[in-house]
């Protein structure tokens, strides 16, 4: 690969999805091209950048439909959770109309789902989880596991090259009822074959929980293809919805009414507002839904989502994987010679759209790199991630990070940070 800036800038004039960049907040290139500390955000898949339309939109829900409508405005606020779950399902995850929901977290969809699918398979005492998976996806499963007296088979995975489907394989028989997995690692964004897998998981009569946080809005998703049978996912890194976004979850149409979640909350009930005696959960997706959904904050995520299918996720996937063979390949020139490896899959059609180095003083390049103005972030226990988010993230950013990464080992004054983590890494 060409890895001159000069390149990176050829890339940048041939890229489709250039334009998108100035659709976002802190992007005005043109006053700050130059200038030494120009922000390079490399963490779009931690909290995506906050697109230029989001504060309108939520001003209007404020302003016209909360000030102005009032009580009255829930008419239409009842639909939003559907309507933004299917713009999801057509825009990013190859799902079909009536099987995604906007509700709730990421860490409550994944309770929700994983107990209405250990219902689903009575007499089948075990859950297959990953042990590199992200924190909450593992306390969810352990906490769900010993509520139920349910065990858990906790696969052991490479940092780097994420979980081998043959030890998956290996770890399925008639005991297994669940599978819980992320689609791309948090960590390393190792990328499965969501629709390999899933076939694995049904061939031992189990179901799979897909985690998509990392994977919505940075690789193709079907669904629909895959067969998958539930899945759920943050809105606010790729997708741009906002800290505290609320998470989407997808349950194939036909599992739809085979299975009950355990928060029996009066959005899920049949005829809501007939405020019947008993919980009688209503056909169809919006049986996952529990309370009183967070209308502000669905008005953020409606524009990010909005952008990611306009942008299109082949383009977008395409782009993001072009983003990370620059790292790597830049990483192999500029920072190997200084003792930094790589922590991700070599090939690009392995990983999801972020790469993660490794160096023992990571934590202290980290807040170096930050210093200077590039923010990747760290994470345990001695890697750097970097997350180009392809819809704005252009290549030359890339390049000018990975040149003020090279200075900062060069320099060596990465080691005069503390050693000590922060709160919040
Ligand atoms: C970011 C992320 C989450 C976050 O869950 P919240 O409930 O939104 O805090 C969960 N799972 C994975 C794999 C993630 O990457």
């Amino acid at each position: 690969m060409e890895t001159s800036r000069a390149a990176a800038e050829a890339r940048d004039a041939a890229d489709p999805l250039a334009g998108f960049r100035a659709r976002f907040a802190g992007t005005d290139d043109s006053a700050a091209d130059g200038a030494p500390n120009r922000l390079l955000y490399l963490d779009g898949n931690s909290l995506g950048r906050m697109p230029r339309e989001t504060p309108a939109a939520l001003t209007r829900v404020v302003e016209q439909e909360w000030a102005g409508g009032l009580v009255g405005s829930w008419s239409a606020w009842i639909g939003h959770a559907t309507r933004l779950g299917d713009a999801l399902a057509s825009g990013v995850l190859g799902a079909r109309s009536g099987e995604v929901l906007v509700a709730d977290s990421t860490s409550v969809n994944l309770y929700k789902l994983l107990v209405a699918a250990a219902d689903a398979r009575p007499g089948r005492d075990v859950i297959v989880a990953c042990a590199d998976d992200f924190p909450t996806d593992r306390y969810i499963v352990a906490g769900v596991a010993a509520a139920r007296g349910m065990t858990v088979r906790e696969l052991p995975a490479d940092l780097d090259e994420g979980l081998d489907p043959a030890v998956l394989a290996a770890a399925l028989d008639e005991r297994v009822a669940v599978v819980v997995l992320s689609s791309v690692a948090y960590r390393s964004g190792a990328l499965h074959d969501v629709a390999a897998v899933t076939r694995l998981v049904h061939d031992a009569g189990a179901l799979v929980l897909w985690d998509l946080s990392h994977a919505a809005g940075a690789v193709e998703i079907d669904l629909a293809g895959a067969e998958a049978d539930l899945a759920v996912g943050c809105t606010y890194k790729y997708l741009n919805g906002g800290p505290g976004a609320p998470a989407f979850l997808y349950v194939r149409r036909d599992l739809q009414d085979q299975l009950r979640q355990p928060i029996w909350g009066w959005f899920g009930q049949r005829d809501q507002f007939e405020m019947g005696p008993a919980y009688d959960p209503v056909p169809g997706i919006e049986r996952f839904a529990v309370g009183t959904p967070p209308v502000l904050a669905m008005a953020a995520v409606e524009v990010g989502i909005g952008l990611i299918a306009e942008a299109g996720m082949g383009a977008l996937a395409a782009k993001g994987r072009a983003l990370g063979e620059l790292i790597v390949a830049l990483a192999d020139e500029w920072l190997a010679p200084h003792g930094v490896a790589l922590a991700s899959p070599r090939d690009a059609g392995r990983r999801g759209a972020h790469v993660t180095v490794a160096h023992p003083a990571a934590w202290q390049l980290t807040q170096a790199l930050i210093d200077r103005g590039v923010v990747p972030d760290f994470r345990t226990p001695d890697r750097v991630r970097l997350g180009p988010a392809p819809l704005y993230t252009r290549f030359v950013d890339v390049w000018d990070a990975m040149d003020r990464f090279r200075g900062v080992l060069e320099s060596g004054e990465f080691a005069n940070y503390p050693a000590e983590h922060a709160r919040v890494t």
